[in-house]
């Protein structure tokens, strides 16, 4: 069951999806579309996952090439759509747009 918070799982700060878009710095995994963030409020080390209309907050388990996404919470976003090509994974949110690539 994925909680609906919308708060940092680190700090407990308001978290808003385009400014944690912007704190994102890369693409940690490119087959499972998570990225490596930094939560604004406190600088802490976060995983985040974009997927249509939400960014799934969490860690990446399991070992090797089987890991998988566990979410911890999810923040919803309305409108945010989430595009593949190749290695690179961009993002679209309220006219705005994210490019990360590993
Ligand atoms: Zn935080």
């Amino acid at each position: 069951m994925v909680k609906r918070e919308s708060g940092c799982p680190l700090c407990g700060a308001r978290l808003d999806a385009a400014a944690l878009l912007d704190a994102c710095s890369g693409l940690l995994d490119a087959g499972l579309g998570v990225l490596a963030a930094r939560c604004p409020a406190c600088q802490g080390y976060l995983e985040v996952r974009p997927v249509e209309g939400r960014l799934d907050l969490g860690y990446l388990g399991g070992a090797g090439s089987a890991g998988r996404f566990e979410v911890a919470l999810s923040l919803l976003a309305e409108g945010l759509a989430v595009e593949r090509h190749d290695d690179t994974l961009r993002v679209a949110l309220a006219g705005r747009h994210w490019a990360f690539s590993e």
